[in-house]
């Protein structure tokens, strides 16, 4: 399987989805940088999920909060006292680990994944929080953090964005934007990387109604990705024992991918309770509360959080559309074919324009009917090569729709448009193309 992860990898370099930072330098170890086709997909992804949590509903409302704010927002929010991972030493190789990364094997002993080794330090607690300092002096005044995650500003701007929006409990308070956490052991492409881009909502409800909410919102991501075209039985969700939970906590459920190296974490649902507007309004002295104009009463909203990774996702919609299969070749021939098979929504390219050959004749047609689609849909204009090979270009990157201009084009102003997954071809008149591709798309 890890095959699979290998493949997804080599693709997403080879076409400009992702690949390491800084490769001239020998790269960075968990830093990637995004390409021209990771752009346009992280875009997609982004907008998937703020058109199904914000647009297409009228109590969510969004913000963008700074990533660098106060340090007195991560004491009062716990994270500096509690945002710790437990970090252990191979006392053989030196290599660092998470402590609850480890497994014991079969005999019940912990092995140094990297030397085999059976002996570790104590744990240390290892915060996660990226430092650095503000303004010229680097003393202890200067101090500041990157955040690392963007919920808390959704909590401090609560009163303020309560107040703006006129929104009466239950409401929402989204957010998309870069988190940075020092993760001892990052890693898997993607997966876990020190600086990721997080998409999390903070939905405000009065207490009491907290666990139905949780509920919903378990049902409402999960059925997210199902609506993204992820395959069911990739995914399930888990439940954290009590022990497990985080220091804010009082119930939480993940959405969990089988990726190829296992059943992860892919998105968070958190009851957190009112813990971070109670933590706020004792530290800044400030009301926090909400006040009920039905009850005629003065509260601290309890809040659901769902939270996901722009990146994590991206790794996940990825793997899920890999497929490569057996396709037939013009000549009458078979041959294999990679196909992305992504839902319409997040595919990178929507549509490419394909003239048969580079004849002096279809180049300039074509590109008048890659004039006509432009403006409606990320689109690519390619004459570069044999047809079948830029057919095979634009599936191994989950381009929907191929509109081919050949010399029957140029008398009766049609085009074939060849759908990815069925490679099914239609003739269709320019004129109708765009109504056609909407109707699709
Ligand atoms: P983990 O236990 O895997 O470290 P977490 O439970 O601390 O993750 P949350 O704080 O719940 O993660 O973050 C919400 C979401 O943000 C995660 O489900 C994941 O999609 C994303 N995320 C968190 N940390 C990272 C990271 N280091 N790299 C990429 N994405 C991340």
């Amino acid at each position: 399987m890890t095959d699979l992860m290998e493949a997804v990898t080599s693709l997403a370099k080879r076409r400009g989805i992702a690949f390491q930072s800084a490769e001239i330098y020998g790269g960075l170890r968990s830093s990637w940088d995004y390409g021209p086709l990771g752009v346009e997909l992280r875009r997609n992804i982004r907008n998937a999920w703020w058109r199904a949590t914000v647009q297409l509903r009228d109590d969510i409302v969004g913000v963008e909060a700074a990533i660098v704010t106060s340090p007195r927002v991560w004491q009062a929010s716990g994270h500096l006292e509690t945002f710790h991972d437990p970090l252990v030493e191979c006392t053989n190789c030196h290599q660092r680990f998470r402590q609850d990364d480890l497994e014991a094997n079969a005999d019940g002993v912990v092995l140094c994944p990297n030397c085999g080794g059976a002996e570790f330090t104590e744990p240390k607690q290892f915060n996660l929080m990226l430092k650095t300092f503000l303004g010229p002096i680097e003393d202890d005044d200067a101090v500041a953090y990157l955040r690392p995650e963007t919920a808390q500003g959704m909590f401090v701007n609560f009163p303020a964005v309560q107040t703006v929006s006129r929104k009466k409990l239950p409401f929402g308070i989204a957010q998309i934007g870069k988190s940075f956490r020092n993760e001892i052991t990052p890693g898997n492409f993607i997966f876990r990387t020190r600086e990721f881009e997080q998409m999390e909502m903070e939905f405000f409800v009065e207490p009491g109604t907290d666990d139905e909410w949780f509920e919903y919102w378990v049902d409402q991501r999960l059925q997210w990705y199902l609506d993204l075209g992820v395959s069911k039985d990739k995914l399930r969700l888990r439940s954290h024992d009590p022990e497990e939970l985080a220091h804010y906590a009082k119930a939480a459920t993940d959405v969990e991918y089988e990726f190829p190296f296992g059943w992860q974490e892919l998105e968070g649902i958190a009851n957190r309770t009112d813990f971070d507007l109670d933590a706020h309004q004792s530290a800044s002295g400030e009301d926090l509360t909400y006040f009920d104009q039905e009850k005629d009463a003065r509260y601290l909203p309890y809040v659901v959080e769902p939270a996901v990774g722009v990146d994590r996702a991206l790794l996940a919609f990825l793997l899920d559309a890999y497929r490569v299969e057996e396709a037939p070749t013009a000549k009458g021939g078979t041959d294999k074919r990679t196909v992305l098979g992504l839902h319409r929504d997040l595919a990178p390219i929507k549509v490419a324009v394909l003239p048969l050959s580079r004849n002096e004749k279809l180049v300039p047609e074509a590109r008048r009917v890659h004039d006509v689609v432009k403006p409606e849909w990320i689109s690519q204009y390619d004459d570069a090569g044999a047809i079948g090979r830029r057919y095979r270009r634009q599936d191994e990157v989950g381009t929907p729709f191929c509109v081919t201009v050949d010399f029957e084009s140029l008398d009766d102003h049609e085009v074939t448009v060849r759908e990815r997954d069925t490679m099914q071809q239609d003739r269709v008149p320019i004129d109708n193309l765009v109504s056609y591709l909407r109707d699709r798309l």
